[in-house]
C-alpha cells in the first residue's frame, strides 16, 4: 500500500496554517495538485522539535540540529515538481535526508524512495519518524551520499538537498537512461545553481535552472 500518514490529532490551527501554505505554493507558481496535495498530507511541524514547530509552515529553512537545516516548503515543491515532470517514476535516490520532510513528499509520489544520510542521528531520527507516520515505501541508509546507493541503481530520479561544487559521478552512473537528476552547485551558500540532469541514450543533459541556497555537500560519514 502506498505511503498513508495520520493527520489525525492535528489541531485546527496547524491545519489552517497547513493550507495557507498551499496557498502560498500556489502564488509561487507550483501548479501539479499532486505535488500539492502531497504536501497538504506531511505535517511538517512534526519534522522539527516543538520549540520551532510553531513557525513550520513559514516559507523558510529552518535549522534540525548538526547544523543542518529543513529545506523551504517552495525549494521542496519546486524539485520534486521539476523532478516528476509529470511522470510516473518508480524509484527516487535522495541524497540528504535530513530531517526526512522532502523523504515523505516523495513518499506520497513514487513508487519507492530510497534515501542517504551522512550524520547518524539524523539518518536513524527520520528513519524512526517516518515509521511512526506509517511510510513504508522508503529505504534508509546511513552513508556518504557520494557514493549514491549503487544495489538498487538504475534511478528513474535523483535528488540532492546538499550542494556539491561538482556533480558526483556515482550519481551521473546511478541514473537510468531517461532518468533526471536535481542537484545544487556551488561551492558557497547564495551562490549555488540548480542544475537539471537528464540521461540520454549517449549522454547527459545538464540545464541550470535557478539560483538557490543549500548546505554543503559533504564527504565521509558522521
Ligand atoms: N530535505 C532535507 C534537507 C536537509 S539539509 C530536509 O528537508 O530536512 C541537507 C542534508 O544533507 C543534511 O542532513 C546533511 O547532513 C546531508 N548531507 C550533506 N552531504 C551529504 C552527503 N555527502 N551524503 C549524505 N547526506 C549528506
Amino acid at each position: 500500500m502506498k505511503a498513508l500518514l495520520q493527520t489525525e490529532g492535528i489541531g485546527m490551527t496547524s491545519r489552517r496554517t497547513r493550507e495557507r501554505m498551499i496557498d502560498r505554493l500556489v502564488e509561487q507558481g507550483i501548479s501539479s495538485h499532486k505535488i500539492l496535495d502531497a504536501m497538504r498530507n506531511v505535517p511538517r511541524h512534526l519534522f522539527m522539535d516543538d520549540a520551532l514547530a510553531s513557525r513550520a509552515y513559514e516559507d523558510t529553512a529552518l535549522p534540525i540540529g548538526y547544523g543542518q537545516t529543513i529545506s523551504q516548503p517552495y525549494i521542496v515543491a519546486k524539485m520534486t515538481e521539476l523532478l516528476l515532470d509529470h511522470r510516473h517514476m518508480k524509484n527516487v535516490l535522495e541524497i540528504g535526508t535530513g530531517c526526512g520532510y522532502q523523504t515523505a513528499v516523495l513518499a506520497q509520489l513514487v513508487d519507492h524512495v530510497y534515501s542517504v544520510e551522512r550524520i547518524e542521528p539524523l539518518y536513524k531520527q527520520a528513519k524512526n519518524r517516518l515509521w511512526d507516520l506509517q511510510v513504508r515505501n522508503v529505504s534508509y541508509l546511513h552513508s556518504d551520499g557520494g557514493w549514491g546507493w549503487p544495489e538498487k541503481a538504475p534511478y528513474d530520479g535523483i535528488l540532492v538537498a546538499a550542494a556539491p561544487p561538482e556533480i558526483p559521478q556515482a550519481l551521473l552512473d546511478q541514473m537510468a537512461v531517461g532518468g533526471i537528476m536535481l542537484i545544487p552547485i556551488g561551492k558557497e551558500r547564495g551562490v549555488q545553481e540548480l542544475q537539471r540532469v537528464i540521461r540520454t541514450r549517449t549522454g547527459y543533459e545538464i540545464e541550470s535552472l535557478e539560483p538557490v541556497s543549500f548546505v554543503p555537500f559533504l564527504s565521509g560519514k558522521k
